[in-house]
């Protein structure tokens, strides 16, 4: 897939990852469609970029194929969709409110198979490529995330089942599995990230592998690299994996 030239929509693209990702395509000569929540922070990165803005509320039912159409209207054809919006929550699980679990698992999981439903089509007709934003933490399980470990869990492997599917031959599929990036993620969450290890990566490093996943259609890109070390270790040892686990979190 040539990123020059062709119509990317990026959710998430306020902030963090999604912003570093806009710069980047921007700069390679995309026409980027860049969705987000907070006005002042999408008109920044819009103005910054030439990127266009489309507010949307990403937990609401009826927001992904609502964008859907307004992306259509726009430019007549998605040819690369980014689905990187996410919304964290850290605690206990028996404390977390429901409506923080029904956020989560909407903006996280809902979101994405709705806008893939009503932009694949297309793309099946054209070719195309979709890109799935997990997490480390839906490859592992962590502690304390359970709804949002289960929502990037279920986000996974919606991507990998749908790569599977022969009606879309000429859409690649991507899942991207970051470890921790310097974003504002850990504090809008309500909890920030205390620890040394894993270490942080910047937001451009990750938007970097996407852009480069793109083109070279790659299915699963880790962030680090070594991430791939403990899910391997749970896939083939996972007595080990789990003493480990239990013993450094
Ligand atoms: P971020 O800076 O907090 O960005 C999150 C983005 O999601 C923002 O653009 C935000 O929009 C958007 N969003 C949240 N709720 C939304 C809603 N209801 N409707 C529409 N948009 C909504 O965090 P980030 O680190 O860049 O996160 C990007 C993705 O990476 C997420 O899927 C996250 O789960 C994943 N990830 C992050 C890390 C990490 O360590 N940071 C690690 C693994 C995976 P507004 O700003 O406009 O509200």
């Amino acid at each position: 897939m040539r990123l020059t030239g062709s119509v990317v929509l990026v959710t998430g693209a306020s902030s963090g990852i999604g912003a570093a990702l806009v710069r980047r395509l921007t700069r390679a000569g995309s026409h980027v469609l860049a969705v987000g929540r907070d006005p002042d922070r999408l008109d920044r990165i819009a103005t910054e970029t030439g990127a266009i803005p489309l507010l949307a509320d990403l937990s609401r039912p009826d927001a992904a194929g609502q964008l859907a159409a307004r992306a259509m209207e726009r430019y007549g054809r998605v040819d690369v969709l980014v689905n990187n919006a996410g919304v964290g929550w850290a605690g206990p699980f028996g404390t977390m409110p429901a409506e923080r679990a029904e956020e989560v698992l909407a903006v996280n999981l809902r979101a994405p198979v709705e806008l893939t439903r009503a932009l694949l089509p297309g793309m099946c007709d054209r070719g195309g490529h979709l890109v799935f934003v997990g997490s480390i933490a839906g490859r592992l399980g962590v502690a304390e995330e359970a709804v949002y470990a289960a929502s990037k869990a279920g986000l996974d492997t919606f991507a990998r089942s749908l790569r599977l599917e022969s009606a879309c031959r000429r859409v690649g599929v991507t899942v991207v599995v970051p470890g921790v990036v310097q974003t504002a993620f850990f504090e809008r969450r309500g909890r920030p990230y205390h620890r040394d290890r894993p270490r942080a990566i910047p937001p451009d490093r990750v938007a970097a592998a996407v852009a480069d996943a793109i083109v070279r259609n790659q299915a699963e890109v880790y962030l680090p690299a070594w991430l791939r070390v403990p899910v391997a270790v749970q896939g083939l040892l996972p007595a080990v994996y789990r003493r480990l686990a239990s013993r450094f979190g």
